[in-house]
């Protein structure tokens, strides 16, 4: 380990002392705040905290000058971890660290934070040509990206940098999915089922019919979809009449989404239509609210773009074959994109997040930290 690598992994092991679960940040938000205040960065500090229910002020905004003409890069991470996540005692060995086994260790994002502070060190001791650099450190990204979405973007010139939030290094995340999250009530016609079932309308049936028609699952090669909690009924003997459904839809190309979405809608109307039918000389119809409330935007970074030739030029310098790739979930870098921003996300080394066994691979971490580096050196825009 030389004397920069053990200077990075003494301000990750530092990091993740402290205390931060999604809602308590506010002990980190101040610690990173001073910190790089100290690193030279003219620090602006949003009220994204405000808005919803964390005791901390708001997401971490960094403006450290460049010495080079260029719009600035922006490297981003988050503050907040999952649980347990409260006293952890790191372990380190010579190959990485880990938890002792009771919390999680923190490296998601930890180590994104710990790669970034100590690249805006080594920018400032050494004597090379490079952009200004804006660093974002939301809040709450593990719990619905509550920081990001609540982010004071008018604060921030570049557009262009690196997400530091992924496990493997030789894994660039240039891809992730849109999604729709998707509820429907269905309301049928009750009717005694033993006594006169033709006078009631099935709420199960409507939905059956509905999802008989509907593309499901693998949609196609960039779009998922699936119901997976259904409610409804209460005893054998009665017309079911009324009965909820909820699922979601992803795709990696919002328009192929809100067209699923349309699709799932337009099967339920189709339902109705085909339920629908006279009782006692009267039309009587099914009703079907359909409500899709969108999560999150697509990320969509072409593999052409020079932040990912930039990332697998230096990863190659490593001795890294880094390969661009399309992530499952959703992050901080869905809702930055879906505000105008390109950020690839590079993995910073760490395995098994959001476990107890979580552990932080130090040879990634450490071309996690000559990569960002790299890539920041040579951005000009
Ligand atoms: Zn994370």
């Amino acid at each position: 380990m030389n004397p920069q690598e053990k200077h990075l992994l003494d301000t990750f092991l530092s990091l993740v002392k402290i205390d931060s679960e999604s809602f308590d940040e506010k002990t980190i938000q101040q610690f990173l705040a001073a910190r790089l205040q100290e690193l030279g960065c003219k620090v602006y500090v949003d009220n994204a905290g405000k808005k919803y229910n964390t005791n901390a002020k708001g997401n971490v905004m960094g403006f450290f000058p460049g010495t080079a003409k260029s719009l600035p890069v922006v490297l981003s991470a988050h503050m907040d971890t999952v649980t347990p996540g409260k006293q952890v005692k790191p372990q380190v060995t010579k190959t990485r660290v880990t938890s002792d086994g009771t919390t999680i260790l923190g490296a998601d994002d930890k180590a994104g934070l710990a790669i970034i502070l100590e690249v805006l060190r080594t920018l400032k001791e050494q004597n090379h040509l490079y952009p200004p650099v804006e660093v974002v450190f939301t809040l709450t990204e593990e719990n619905g990206m509550q920081g990001a979405k609540n982010l004071d973007y008018k604060k921030l010139k570049g557009r262009e940098g690196l997400i530091l939030d992924n496990e493997e290094v030789g894994k660039l995340l240039v891809q992730g999915p849109a999604v729709n999250t998707i509820e429907v009530w269905v309301k049928g016609l009750a009717a005694h089922a033993g006594v006169c079932p033709e006078k009631g309308i099935s709420a199960l049936e409507v939905a059956a019919y509905a999802l008989a028609q509907m593309k499901l699952g693998r949609v196609d090669k960039e779009t998922v979809a699936n119901f997976g909690i259904v409610q409804g009924g209460r005893v054998t003997n009665v017309v079911m009449n009324e009965l909820y459904l909820k699922g979601e839809a992803r795709s990696l190309n919002n328009a192929k989404l809100t067209k699923q979405t349309a699709h799932m809608k337009a099967c339920f109307e189709k339902a109705v239509k085909h339920f629908t039918k006279k009782i006692d000389g009267k039309i009587r119809k099914p009703e079907v609210k359909f409500v899709s409330v969108q999560r999150y935007p697509a990320v969509h970074v072409s593999k052409g773009h020079p932040m990912v030739k930039a990332v697998l030029a230096a990863g190659k310098k490593q001795g890294l074959s880094i390969r661009a790739a399309a992530s499952g979930g959703g992050c901080d870098a869905n809702i930055l994109s879906g505000f105008g921003f390109t950020l690839p996300n590079l993995g910073v080394g760490c395995r098994n997040c959001h476990t107890t066994s979580e552990s932080l691979e130090l040879d990634e971490f450490f071309k996690a930290f000559q990569i960002t580096l790299s890539a920041v050196l040579s951005y000009r825009k």
